[in-house]
């Protein structure tokens, strides 16, 4: 419960305008599913929170307050009171993962960068919950494989070469994509602190894309990559997620 009332609900967008998907019913969506002893109250409260708000079955579309709603469910998924409670918040995660968000609210900002797609921050905070998910048989493992598919590597060395292309060395999270790929690039800001609040504007420049040519890892995570079509050598620190996650949107 506490993790419910620490979200400013009311500072996360809604994209509709519809008072059902008001961010503040997700949070009481949220509290009913917590304390439900029922099978209909569970039921109830998975309802709301399956049909506006947090996610539209209905629409196939995420709401950015998801992106806060999901670290509440991952709480239940582990330590719900019952496990008709625990099954509700895989299944509403799961939604979370697979639908798309509303056109111009695809991405929140976080407190390791701003304007990450959606989907790969939702992925993120599951993949920091692994064990979590691996309790909960084959639907708890599909969760984790498909939140892997949202890789991310971070850059901590790059070397410009002769032929324009980047060599890096990297820290892969997640599955290593087929190459070559496209990947959006996120650069550390320096000149703002970053602050782990929803993203509101969406008026930002698009993000810059670059290749991906070749990528390979080893068991300790850490990537070799070569990129292409970059805008300028990216500096250390720099984030890349997949170029078409950032495209997801209705
Ligand atoms: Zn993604």
């Amino acid at each position: 419960m506490d993790a419910i009332e620490a979200v400013n609900w009311s500072a996360i967008p809604n994209p509709t305008g519809h008072g059902c998907d008001d961010p503040q019913r997700v949070a009481h969506a949220l509290r009913l599913l917590t304390v439900s002893t029922t099978a209909n109250q569970t039921g109830d409260a998975a309802s709301l929170l399956a049909g506006s708000g947090f996610v539209c079955g209905h629409a196939a579309m995420v709401f950015p307050a998801a992106y806060a709603a999901t670290p509440i469910l991952l709480d239940l998924l582990e330590h719900g009171r019952r496990p008709r409670i625990k099954d509700a918040a895989l299944a509403l995660l799961s939604d979370a993962l697979d639908c798309y968000p509303a056109a111009g609210h695809n991405r929140v900002d976080t407190a390791y960068g701003t304007g990450v797609p959606l989907c790969c921050a939702i992925a993120r905070l599951l993949r920091g919950r692994s064990s979590a998910l691996l309790t909960h048989g084959a639907r708890g493992k599909r969760l984790l494989r498909d939140a892997e598919l949202h890789w991310r590597l971070v850059l901590q060395q790059t070397e410009p070469q002769p032929d324009g292309t980047v060599t890096a060395i990297a820290a892969l999270e997640g599955t290593p994509p087929h190459t070559p790929t496209e990947a959006e690039l996120h650069t550390p800001r320096t000149d703002k602190p970053t602050t782990p609040t929803l993203r509101i504007d969406t008026d930002e420049p698009t993000t810059p894309t670059l290749r991906i040519d070749t990528l390979s890892t080893d068991t300790s995570a850490a990537a070799w990559v070569r990129l292409t079509h970059t805008p300028s050598p990216p500096p250390p620190g720099s984030a890349l997620h997949p170029a078409e996650c950032g495209l997801r949107e209705h």
